[in-house]
Formats: structure tokens, sequence, C-alpha cells
């Protein structure tokens, strides 16, 4: 793709309505556009990230076994009354009246809507466990919509439900959403911790937010340095394998502000592993039993003759504010260099041809080279403005691609001048080029 082509409204100067880093980044480079109040349009660039990080959200969801399914945007309000969630849901859900003056709503979350279709057709609990998930567009009417796409009121959410015939099942399957969230956020290039957390208006007792550290976070996060160095590589996804990964991390204390106990962390937790800082809450899973299927009657037939209401959990990634974790972890400010990992990268890499008014052999060149990368699946962003030199590298640094190949004076014969973005130029030939981005991007 040519930059002279490409819808990237890219801005000069940081706008100076966005306070934390990813805000600026974004609407700096065009990823997005604010069209009212905490909602926004996502352009191509930033459209193009969020639906890489989509990507790997689902297939983690498909390694476990949830089955992809997609429920609409606008709910009935029926539903919301029968588990009691109608009046207790306060003013973050969106209310709103179709033209037979019928009560609708625009969908905060699915626990309802899930539990009404489950109950229409599973009857036994032959069919159970069911893992099912969507990937959709939530509203909240947040109190304070702040930082951009990060606590806005429109936003894309992965949210999966399970259902299971006994309280001890039913944690098998939390723990297999457990380590899909550790697995999705490690091939993000992120950190993320999860911590015990409080239930809120979803409900239930078992609860983890997976947060990231960041200074600009809105979580307060109070842990152990130690968890840090954990990690899930090698557990298969038995039932006990998962259940002794889940203890691996609890031993270890972990916790959001209104789980906090003073005397507790200082107990358990030596002087010098203790941490207290701020994060992103990018995640979080819930067990709450039979707090939905009990009011809206989702019951499967035991094998005994009786019947019991089915235990449930819920889990949410927050799609699009991932995008802005993602630059708060990644982008050096001071800088102004973006390096998103290779596997969310809106192009693989930046071709940078130095072009003179009367020589067009450096485009010419960067064409050839744009033709062997693409036959081998690499995707790259071509400046082929006249600006100068050190404009385009700017400008290139805060897009962000990985890897950077720069075609001017020094190109001499096969050797092209390839870097890593931020880092020191190396010459490679074509193939060792494609070969190395090949590689990285086949690991992740
Ligand atoms: P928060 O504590 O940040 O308000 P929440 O606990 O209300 O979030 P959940 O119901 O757990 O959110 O939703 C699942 C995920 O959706 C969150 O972990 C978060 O990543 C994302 N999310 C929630 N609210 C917003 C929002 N207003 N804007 C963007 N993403 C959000
Ligand atoms: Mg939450």
């Amino acid at each position: 793709m040519y930059i002279s082509q490409s819808f990237i409204p890219i801005l000069k100067n940081n706008p100076s309505e966005a306070k934390i880093k990813s805000h600026q980044l974004m609407l700096r480079v065009g990823m997005i556009k604010q069209s009212s109040a905490g909602i926004y349009s996502w352009l191509p660039l930033g459209f193009k990230v969020m639906k890489k990080i989509e990507k790997i959200v689902r297939e983690e969801q498909n390694k476990i076994g949830a089955q992809e399914i997609l429920m609409p945007t606008i709910q009935s309000s029926e539903i919301w009354k029968e588990s009691g969630r109608y009046e207790d849901y306060g003013e973050e859900m969106l209310r709103i009246k179709d033209r037979q003056n019928r009560e609708m709503l625009y969908g905060p979350t699915n626990e309802e809507l899930v539990t009404d279709i489950f109950r229409a057709s599973v009857k036994s609990y032959k069919s159970l466990p069911q893992l099912l998930y969507h990937i959709q567009w939530k509203f909240r009417d947040e109190i304070r919509p702040r930082f951009g796409i990060m606590r806005c009121r429109e936003f894309y959410m992965k949210d999966a439900y399970s259902f299971d015939i006994s309280d001890d099942e039913a944690l098998f399957s939390y723990n297999k959403f457990f380590i899909s969230y550790l697995k999705t956020f490690k091939r993000l290039d992120l950190t993320a911790i999860p911590m015990a957390a409080d239930t809120g208006p979803i409900g239930g007792n078992l609860s983890h937010e997976f947060i990231i550290l960041a200074e600009t976070g809105e979580s307060k996060i109070y842990t152990d340095k130690r968890i840090f160095d954990l990690n899930s590589e090698g557990t298969n996804l038995e039932k006990k394998a998962l259940e002794n990964l889940r203890k691996k991390y609890e031993e270890f204390y972990s916790v959001t502000d209104e789980k906090f106990d003073k005397d507790e962390f200082e107990k358990k937790v030596s002087e010098n592993n203790r941490l207290k800082t701020k994060g992103i809450e990018v995640g979080h899973i819930f067990y709450f039993g039979d707090k939905y299927s009990k009011p809206m009657g989702a019951s499967v037939d035991l094998s005994g003759g009786k019947k019991d209401f089915v235990k449930m959990g819920s889990y949410g990634i927050g799609v699009s504010r991932l995008v802005g974790a993602i630059i708060e972890a990644k982008y050096d400010e001071q800088n102004e260099i973006m390096k998103w990992p290779i596997s969310v990268a809106p192009y693989d890499v930046g071709i940078i041809p130095m072009i003179n008014k009367n020589d067009n052999s450096a485009l010419e060149k960067a064409n050839k080279i744009n033709f062997e990368l693409k036959k081998n699946n690499i995707d790259a962003l071509i400046d082929d403005t006249d600006e100068n030199f050190s404009s385009k590298i700017k400008k290139m640094n805060l897009i962000g691609a990985p890897y950077q190949i720069i075609i001017g004076k020094q190109t001499d014969g096969d050797l092209i001048e390839f870097k890593e973005i931020g880092k020191e130029t190396q010459k490679l030939d074509i193939t060792e080029i494609t070969n190395k981005i090949k590689e990285l991007k086949e690991k992740n």
C-alpha cells in the first residue's frame, strides 16, 4: 500500500484533548475519530490492529472448545426483567423504545440473552458442558467516558459463557478460560496478571481480572512481584493440570483494591516483593453458579430423573480497549516510536524510498522489494511521498510497523538497509529480510 493512496490522516502535533499516550497516538496517526462523547469510528489503521487482536482472541477461544455465535446488540427488556437486572443495572444501560412502545436496550453484556438461547434448546446434562462466545459491540453509558477508546461508551468485547452440570465441572470451564486468557495476552506480547477481583453487577463469588501494569491504568492493584515469573507453558487442558495452574497463580497475593486487605498483604508478601501500582483491566472472568439460570429457569435433566439449574460463568475481553492497552505498553512517547508486536501490527514493514523529483529509481526499487514481500504474505506500507527523509522516518515511527526498509544513497546493489524500528540499521539482501520477517510472523 502506498501512503499517498491510504487513508491515514496523520496530525503534525499531539492533539491537546488527549491526556494519555494511547489516546494521543490513536488520534495523531488517525486510528480513530470521535463521533460523539465516548463513541468512535475506527479508521483503517486502527481497524486493522483491532481485527488482528480479534483474530487472536478468537483462535484462543476456539482452542479451548468454545463455539462462536453472534447475538444482536439490541435486546428486549423482558429477559432482563426475568433476571431482575433491568432495574438493578441503573443508568449505564441505554434504554430505547421501539415504534410499538416496547422497551428495548443496547446490550451492555449478554448473560440474559445467552441463557435464553441455552434454555430454549438444551434439555439434558448429556449436552454439557457448553461454552459459547461472541465478539460484538457493547454499550455502557459510562458516567465519565475518557481516555479515548479505553473507557468509552460503545466498545467491542469478546464475551463467553459456560454452562455446566455441577460446581466442580463449572470450575473446570472457568480454568479453561483462565489459561486461554493467559495465552491470548501473551500472544499480544502483554504481561497480564490475573488478580482476585470483585464481581460487581455481574454477580457471583469467584472472579479474576486480568490486568497489565500501566501508570495510566484505572485499576489499583496490590501484588507479589514473583507472580510475574509465572507462565502457562507446558500446561495441557486436562482438569488437574488446569487446577494446578490456577493454584500456582493464586499462591501469590494479587488483588484489585476492592479486595485489598493491608494486614493480609503485609503478612503474605515480604517487603521487597510488594508491588502497589496501577493497571489496565483487559479481561475479567466470573463464576456465578445459578444466579441467572435459576430466575430464568434454565435447567437440564440429570441422569437420575431429577432436574437442576445449570451452573454458569462469564468471561470478557475488551478487544477494542486492548488496542489502547498495547499502545500504553509499547509506545515510547519521548522518541515518538510505536513498536507494535508483529502479531497485531497494522503493517509488517514500512518501506521508505528517498525520492528525488527527477529520479524514480528508489521508488522502482521499493516496488520490486514489495513484490517479493507480497509473495511471502508480508504486508508493507510504502512512503511514496516526496517529503524529506527525516519526516518520513518520523511518520513511519508513529505508524509503528515493526520493521523499516530504507532505500537511499546507501543502497548499493543487492544490499538493502533494514532495521527493527528504533534500532540500528543492518544491510541485508531481500531473501534474508523476507526470511527474518516470515520467521517472526510464524512464531507469533
Ligand atoms: P471496568 O472495571 O474497566 O469498568 P468492567 O469490570 O465494568 O470494566 P466487564 O464487565 O468485566 O468490565 O467487561 C469485560 C471487559 O470489557 C473489561 O475487562 C474491559 O477490558 C472491557 N470494558 C469494560 N468497560 C469498558 C469501556 N467502558 N470501554 C472500553 N472497554 C471496556
Ligand atoms: Mg471488570
